[in-house]
């Protein structure tokens, strides 16, 4: 049994993946909790839409049972990455968002918001193409502003928030810290321990990806240190498919069946027995975002 609790279907489906096989291999591994994760602010109808027509297109092959279990452990969140333009045009596309959520086709499904928040790191041949110069401390005051708007929209929602985090620890502490709504992860978590323990002071689970399973050779121990660390029921398994393949798979394009690896990584860091891990995994992403009341097994 697994879950993933963080991957962008859309951009699977653009790069060439067929979701339909997808899904029934997701199915076939049995996976048991799956979120597909937004980034603009109206993107959410649009995904909605590629990963029912992807279930209509599996039914039609005749495999509508595996359409179906999938359509239910499949779940969404809504949210605006802090890119340059949305930045700049925040309390517009907050508007957009709102409508978007508001209008939802599949309110039930959609059950966090995100991803959100904070990324101080320039790279001008990443997705937005970001550099130094466009990111000035205004730039900087703006963005914090902006994710504090998405943490108050989930606030008033009661929906846990996914975050997203890079090279802004201490923006990202604040933000959190003025809003007082601890309700969410740190996706994609790439901070030390000491970092950790100030997120999970505050209630937030740690989720973590591919990305473990290829720690430069000098951090490992203090990757293995930092695993041992987060408390079993505060972390999360995710993907950030397309992006960020697992080893053996590196640089060649994630999917969420991609996990297993990051699963086997994560288990034998903590010596535990798999199918625990696993049970305690599915608990843990149903708790945080179904609030389901959960008993750890562990
Ligand atoms: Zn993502």
């Amino acid at each position: 049994m697994f879950t993933d609790t963080h991957f962008h279907l859309r951009n699977l489906n653009e790069l060439g993946i067929d979701v339909p096989s997808l899904f029934s291999e997701l199915y076939d591994a049995d996976f048991s909790f799956l979120m597909d994760i937004g980034t603009r602010c109206d993107d959410l109808e649009n995904r909605i839409s590629v990963a029912k027509s992807a279930l209509q297109k599996l039914a039609e092959q005749g495999c509508s049972e595996k359409a179906d279990a999938i359509f239910k452990v499949l779940y969404f969140s809504a949210g605006i990455w802090p890119d340059v333009d949305a930045i700049k045009d925040r309390s517009e596309q907050m508007k957009i968002l709102r409508q978007f959520v508001e209008n939802c086709s599949e309110k039930e499904k959609l059950v966090a918001i995100g991803e959100c928040g904070l990324d101080h790191h320039w790279n001008v041949n990443g997705n937005d193409h970001r550099d130094e110069s466009e990111f000035d401390s205004d730039l900087f005051t703006q963005e914090a502003e902006f994710f504090e708007m998405q943490l108050e929209f989930a606030r008033e929602l009661k929906k846990p928030v996914v975050i997203h985090s890079r090279d802004a620890f201490d923006g990202t502490l604040s933000c959190i810290k003025n809003v007082g709504y601890h309700n969410g992860e740190i996706h994609c978590f790439s901070y030390g321990k000491k970092e950790a323990e100030a997120f999970l002071d505050l209630g937030w689970y740690i989720a973590l990806g591919g990305a473990v399973t290829y720690t430069k050779k000098s951090r490992m121990d203090e990757m293995k240190e930092l695993i041992r660390y987060i408390p079993l029921d505060r972390l999360l398994m995710e993907t950030d498919s397309p992006y960020l393949a697992p080893v053996p798979f590196r640089g060649k394009t994630n999917t969420p069946r991609l996990i297993d690896n990051t699963y086997k990584f994560i288990c034998d860091v903590l010596e535990m027995d798999f199918d625990k891990f696993t049970i305690q995994m599915d608990k843990n992403a149903k708790n945080l975002f179904l609030q389901v009341e959960t008993c750890a097994i562990l």
